[in-house]
């Protein structure tokens, strides 16, 4: 029975992608396996703010062969079975790049989260935030939450923390760092749209494809020119086929000198399946605003509101300029700023350049990714 009288073998801190597969994981080994989530859903980022299956990009190699599978394969296979996914895409001009995209409804993906949670026996407190680590010396024997029944105890042996931002560690005492304030990348609030006219805006990309970013596109293990991304552009004939949608330059810039945009953010969207074949646009508008510190509450919440005000202009933007979205309207707007830079956890081992030029292995490997955004605190895109 689930309770605070159950000790727990794991406890996972954070129900978001890496909360979900950490738990998910334990069970299927015959853990009994406790979440603990702060709010009324599953997903974390993936579903609160984050673009719909972010953690789908780069599925594929190089040589267009699918070389990342587990629990990211196997949630993709179901929702996509249940009419929830679209298939994996992977055009000829985003393979060269690695850079593919295969896009999950995120409302669907954290109902199917709730359902594989209850078939792998894991329990689940919901609307409970942890807020302290018990510990006996140095030894970690549990957590403490608040909820509806006030402060509680509950024990484990084993404690992960997936909150995304350090706060179990750091709560327990473990080594975290957090990015010097100059190299932060910038908090998002996102927002989705629906009405769009995907023809139309189509056809504006198929004439005008030098407005679009390309950069993306272009991977130091192949040949692919700026000139080839723009042709590919020219011939789109589905839109899923460009994951994403960035750019409209000449547009962006004539809006700024009309007062109509903001220089703290490039204008684009990515795409958002829903049932029957319908496309939403979803909006990661960025902040880029102040260098917030994530550690630092009143900031973040100055940030929040310029996020809230940078919405009203972008949209101003897209109503106004870009062809395609004259009786588009908002569906939603994230509750939350999230962050793409919080503390982090120190590891007992730091991975180097060495090792991500080497391609190093390590026997306990959890995840994989050929993803760089991020990751030029060890390396980056160069590497
Ligand atoms: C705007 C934006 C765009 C991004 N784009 C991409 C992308 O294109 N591709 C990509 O791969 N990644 C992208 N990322 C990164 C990606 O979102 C994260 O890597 C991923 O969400 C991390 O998953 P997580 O489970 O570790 O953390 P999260 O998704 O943040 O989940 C943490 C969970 O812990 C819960 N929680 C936090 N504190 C507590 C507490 N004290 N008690 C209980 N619960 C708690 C939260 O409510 C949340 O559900 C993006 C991130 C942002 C913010």
């Amino acid at each position: 029975m689930a309770g605070y009288d159950t000790e727990y073998d794991v406890i996972v801190c954070g129900g978001g992608t890496s909360g979900v597969a950490a738990a998910i994981s334990a069970a299927r080994t015959g853990a009994k396996t406790l979440v603990i989530e702060r709010t009324g859903c599953l997903g974390g980022q993936m579903c609160v703010s984050g673009p719909p299956g972010f953690a789908y990009a780069r599925l594929f190699n190089t040589y267009g062969e699918q070389d990342t599978a587990g629990f990211v394969e196997e949630t993709h296979a179901r929702l996509y079975k249940a009419g929830h996914a679209w298939p994996h895409y992977h055009p000829k001009h985003r393979v060269p790049a690695a850079y593919t995209f295969s896009y999950v409804d995120p409302e669907w993906w954290m109902l199917m989260i709730f359902n594989m949670m209850e078939e792998e026996g894991v329990d689940l407190l919901i609307d409970s935030l942890v807020v302290g680590a018990v510990k006996d010396n140095d030894t970690v024997k549990g957590v403490l939450v608040e909820n509806a029944d006030g402060r509680r105890e509950i024990k484990g042996k084993i404690v992960i923390d997936c909150t995304g931002e350090a706060y179990f560690a750091n709560y327990a005492g473990a080594e975290t760092v957090c990015v010097d304030v100059e190299d932060i990348q910038p908090h998002t609030i996102s927002f989705t749209a629906d009405g769009v006219d995907w023809d139309k805006l189509l056809t504006y990309i198929n004439r005008n494809p030098e407005q679009f970013e390309y950069q993306q596109l272009l991977h130091r293990a192949s040949d692919q020119t700026k000139e080839d991304v723009y042709k590919a552009y020219s011939k789109v004939v589905d839109i899923r086929e460009l994951g994403e949608v960035m750019g409209f330059k000449d547009l962006r810039d004539a809006a700024l000198k009309n007062g109509d945009w903001h220089p703290f953010s490039g204008a684009g969207f990515f795409l958002q399946p829903k049932e029957g074949g319908k496309i939403l646009a979803h909006f990661q508008h960025s902040s880029h605003w102040d260098k917030t510190l994530p550690t630092d509450a009143w900031a973040l919440s100055r940030c929040h509101i310029e996020c809230r005000k940078q919405i009203q202009i972008a949209w101003r933007f897209f109503k106004n300029y870009v062809p395609g979205f004259e009786n588009a309207y908002i569906v939603k707007i994230s509750t939350e700023l999230r962050l793409r830079e919080g503390p982090r956890i120190v590891g007992d081992y730091v991975l180097n350049r060495d090792d991500v030029i080497n391609t190093r292995q390590f026997s306990d490997t959890i995840g994989k990714s050929s993803f760089p955004a991020g990751a030029y605190h060890t390396a980056n895109v160069n590497t």
